[in-house]
């Protein structure tokens, strides 16, 4: 069934709603499988691993083999902060982000509802995920992004995949309402995370992180939070999990946002429920440049209930922790990606995490999304003729042992 986080109303499976109508509020689906965790073994590492746990018909789902990503111990970054740190590389995935797990439940409902075409408003990897998983069901696909602050790989991939990409002269909030209205005029499918069958595939993270540990939480799990959805399906699916009885206990779950961008980090803070929208959302990491995250209920219910932090970095601190994982442990990830790790170090800093915690950092897109931002942090290739002694010269002359 699909239910009101808010007042309880009940909806079922097959109906296209996307907001409660008693209430208004957002609507979360609800399963309770009756299994054995026996059953994930010696399955293949992909999302569909735990597809009792997903609410959709086995026979149609869409996949591109998303999630399986890999959960990479970090002990360069992890012995300097006093933590022992794992990254979940989300990058690995089909379309170089976590959106993947979302669409391919949500486009597999898309089929099972039997409609045409599906839409979205994106700051970009969204529609990348859901241009591809649209070409693979044959869907039509509309994709609303806000102009002029899409990262050149996730609007390459959008357009590449064939889909309808309109470039709407506002901001993601403003693009997210349009393509809201064309959805219940009967238009588009919904595809955005309020769609609550995006977050069953999202959950899986959570799935796949206490099934590597051993059936064992961390202490913590840390990730960017813009429109407030990925860190609801991770704790839903880590409390599910929790209900079967797979694990003991629950993480603290930690939301990070940019300074520009943090209407859930003020509302923590002050202990309330309830956010104030951020009109003119401002960042470098343009997948959380958001201002009236739709799921911020759920969100924020997922921090209080696991006694975990919201906490803001600045753009500054953010593209340093972006260069730290690539630098220290190889792994390349887009801006917003890196909000996760930035958040942890201020988090140290103030003494709220403390040194000898277990830690899973959620890197959430791929370095390759936004290689404008990339760039500009380096230095220019220094240009050289193809000869050994102008190598060496600027080289610095060395010729010693490597
Ligand atoms: C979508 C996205 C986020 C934000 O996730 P929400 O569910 O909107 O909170 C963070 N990082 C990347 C790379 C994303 O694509
Ligand atoms: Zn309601």
């Amino acid at each position: 069934m699909i239910r009101c986080i808010k007042c309880g109303m009940e909806y079922s499976l097959d109906e296209i709603i996307y907001t409660c109508r008693e209430c208004g509020s957002i609507l979360e689906v609800i399963i309770e499988p009756e299994v054995s965790k026996d059953v994930f073994e010696g399955r293949k590492e992909t999302m569909w691993k735990y597809k009792e746990f997903m609410p959709v018909d086995e026979s149609k789902i869409v996949t591109l083999q998303e999630g399986g990503t890999p959960l990479i111990k970090c002990d360069n970054i992890g012995k300097d902060l006093g933590v022992k740190l794992y990254v979940k590389f989300e990058g690995a995935n089909p379309t170089g982000s976590f959106k993947d797990r979302g669409m391919s439940v949500g486009i597999t409902k898309a089929l099972e509802l039997g409609v045409k075409s599906v839409g979205c408003a994106s700051t970009g990897n969204t529609s990348a995920s859901l241009a591809a998983y649209a070409a693979r069901a044959n869907l039509d696909c509309l994709v609303l992004l806000p102009q002029g602050k899409v990262a050149l790989g996730k609007l390459a991939q959008a357009m590449f995949h064939g889909a309808r990409v309109l470039s709407v002269k506002g901001n993601f909030d403003e693009a997210l309402e349009a393509v809201t209205r064309l959805a219940l005029m009967g238009e588009v499918y919904l595809l955005n995370s309020v769609n609550p069958f995006r977050l069953e595939g999202q959950k899986s993270i959570g799935f796949e992180i206490v099934d590597e540990l051993g059936w064992r939480s961390p202490d913590r799990i840390i990730l960017p939070v813009g429109n407030a959805g990925n860190i609801s399906a991770i704790w839903k699916g880590i409390s599910e999990f929790y209900q079967a009885g797979f694990i003991d206990e629950r993480p603290m779950m930690v939301g990070i946002q940019a300074e520009g961008a943090s209407p859930i980090v003020k509302a923590f803070k002050k202990g309330e429920m309830e956010i104030e929208v951020v009109e003119n959302p401002e960042t470098v990491a343009t997948a959380i440049r958001i201002g009236a995250p739709v799921s911020y209920r759920k969100a924020l219910r997922a921090i209080y209930e696991s006694e975990g932090l919201a906490e803001s970095v600045s753009d500054e601190e953010i593209l340093e922790a972006q260069k730290l994982l690539a630098r220290r442990e190889g792994i390349g990830v887009e801006p917003a990606s890196a909000a996760s790790i930035a958040g942890l170090i201020r988090l140290l800093d103030e003494g709220e995490i403390d040194r000898g915690e277990e830690i899973v950092c959620i890197a959430t897109g791929h370095l390759l999304k936004d290689p404008d931002t990339a760039i500009r942090a380096c230095e220019e290739p220094v240009e050289v003729e193809a000869d050994i002694s102008s190598l060496l010269e600027v080289m610095g002359g060395k010729t010693s042992s490597m």
